[in-house]
């Protein structure tokens, strides 16, 4: 008899694990509480502008394409992609001078380095060779695999390549022995914000995220990031798959530290295997609420653990185009980077605080009325459990005026204020509400040393059978192409279980 899967969540990950396990000829039903797919990977249309609420970078495409791949479908005919070149602007101040565009062509970003200088050019050099013996040893022996047991990770081989990634380590620290030019370290090492870590904190190994941007490109899907969690919907139907949506699951059935099922508001769903794609803190906590089943992940240690930075995001429709600024993403530093990083992970009020500038419809003009733009405006500030001061009305008031404030000082917005006709915003709170985020943490719970590899949550429930997790919280860890590898090791360790097949 075909045996039946629950997947929690139609986020990156639940959608992706959904599809492989669909594939595999499981019957799979997928439980939402949301009205559409994607998690933070979703869409906000309002007044004829259309916005990717969550994630807009696309790094790493064959991750993405390897899910229709499978399937035996051609990626192209559902998240069509095309290249960027420049991949983004980066503006250190207002004027001509202290604007950079990146491009990952790398005859064009030499010529540009060299602008900096040889040295600098050469280290820069330097790094990518570094940091890509990293990159290897982290994909062929990290991110791609389980850790089900201790012994997974404490043996002679695992530490050996575990030395090799150098992560003791920070990112900011690790470029500085390559490049001189602070700007250009700056911009070789903000990228770990990407998943919620300061640069200044976070692992050095977490520098290999920009040398995928400049290795692997940044690429755009038509309709924006919104077009892969849709296309997974679609394939997931295709492929016999049962979607709910404004369904939220109250709790996962365990009975002798097993999982039978799952709970809804009004009924009982019995299954044979559960996979979890809810934020691992909250659904542990909530979802489990079985003693026994949560192991050692009791609530205590839920709050003692550390999250990821959050977002303040304003999503405003212009009635204009903005031509002084080229690029679709744009990262807006101020001028003590350093502070603001140190006050986001102290939870401190952001006082003239970096940002980062999204309009899509530079790129897919469907997703603004014709001859207009759509501004998505991202502040990284605190997690809810390290912020200092409460979110309300004064809050988003503040940090909007501080990012508009800004805004207008580059060329093209000096009248930004009075061109917005349509305007709504996510804080951490909404995060925390409206995906069950825990603590509002966009990216999950931090990439730090005791929280990565044989320390994260893993896919496999260590106490209890049939459960899965998937998802940022868990490892391999946050970003797009990281969870569609967390939602390919939770399939695999559950084939491990049921059908003895090793991948
Ligand atoms: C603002 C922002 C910008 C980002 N930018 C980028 C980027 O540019 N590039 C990139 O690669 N990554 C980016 N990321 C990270 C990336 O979006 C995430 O790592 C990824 O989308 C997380 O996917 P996930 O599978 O962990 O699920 P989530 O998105 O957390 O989905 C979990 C799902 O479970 C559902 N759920 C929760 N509880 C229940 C319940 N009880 N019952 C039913 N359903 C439930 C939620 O509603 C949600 O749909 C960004 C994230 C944010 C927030």
């Amino acid at each position: 008899m075909t045996k039946k899967v629950a997947v929690i969540g139609a986020g990156v990950a639940g959608l992706a694990s959904a599809i492989r396990l669909q594939h595999e000829g499981y019957e799979v039903e997928l439980f939402e509480k949301e009205a559409i797919p994607g998690g933070k990977m979703n869409r906000i249309e309002k007044d004829g502008y259309t916005f990717d609420l969550g994630p807009s970078l696309v790094m790493m495409p064959e991750i993405y394409k390897e899910v229709f791949e499978l399937a035996g479908r051609d990626p192209d005919d559902y998240i069509p992609m095309t290249r960027l070149d420049p991949m983004y602007s980066a503006f250190f101040g207002p004027d001509e001078k202290d604007r950079y565009d990146v491009s990952s062509d790398l005859v064009t970003l030499i010529a540009s380095l060299e602008n900096l200088s040889d040295e600098d050019a050469k280290g820069f050099l330097s790094y990518l060779q570094d940091i890509y013996g990293r990159f290897i040893v982290a994909k062929d022996h990290f991110l791609q695999r389980p850790f089900r047991s201790a012994l997974d990770f404490y043996n002679p081989f695992m530490i050996k390549q575990a030395l090799k990634l150098k992560t003791f380590d920070t990112a900011s620290h690790s470029i500085g022995k390559f490049v001189k030019d602070k700007r250009m370290q700056q911009m070789l090492s903000f990228q770990t914000l990407y998943i919620g870590v300061s640069p200044n904190n976070g692992p050095s190994l977490y520098s290999i995220i920009p040398m995928i941007e400049f290795l692997y490109g940044v690429w755009f899907i038509k309709g924006g990031m919104y077009t892969m969690a849709k296309s997974m919907e679609r394939l997931f139907l295709e492929l016999g798959g049962k979607v709910n949506y404004n369904t939220p699951v109250e709790r996962i059935l365990i009975q002798d530290k097993k999982a039978y099922g799952i709970q809804l508001q009004n009924k009982k769903v019995l299954t044979d295997f559960v996979l979890c794609n809810a934020d691992f803190p909250y659904a542990i906590k909530n979802l489990v609420q079985d003693k026994a089943a949560k192991g050692k992940y009791t609530d205590k240690k839920i709050d003692s653990m550390k999250y990821s930075c959050s977002c303040f995001i304003l999503y405003l429709g212009m009635d204009r185009k903005y031509d002084q600024v080229e690029q679709l993403h744009n990262f807006v530093f101020t001028e003590d980077l350093d502070k603001n990083l140190e006050d986001i992970f102290d939870g401190k009020l952001l006082d003239k605080p970096s940002y980062y500038l999204y309009m899509a419809s530079k790129m897919d003009q469907s997703m603004a009325p014709e001859g207009k733009e759509g501004l998505y405006l991202l502040v990284p500030v605190s997690d809810l459990s390290t912020a200092d001061y409460e979110w309300n009305e004064e809050t988003v008031q503040y940090y909007r005026s501080q990012v508009l404030n800004s805004l207008k000082t580059l060329k093209g917005f000096e009248n930004v204020e009075n061109e917005i006709v349509s305007e709504t915003y996510m804080t951490p709170l909404d995060f925390e509400e409206k995906f069950n985020a825990y603590n509002g943490a966009c990216f999950g719970l931090r990439p730090n040393l005791l929280q990565s590899n044989h320390f994260r949550p893993q896919a496999k429930a260590k106490n209890c059978e049939n459960l899965y997790f998937a998802g940022s919280s868990t490892h391999p860890g946050a970003g797009v192409p990281i969870v569609l590898l967390s939602a390919k090791i939770a399939v695999e360790e559950l084939l491990l279980d049921d059908r003895g097949v090793k991948a």
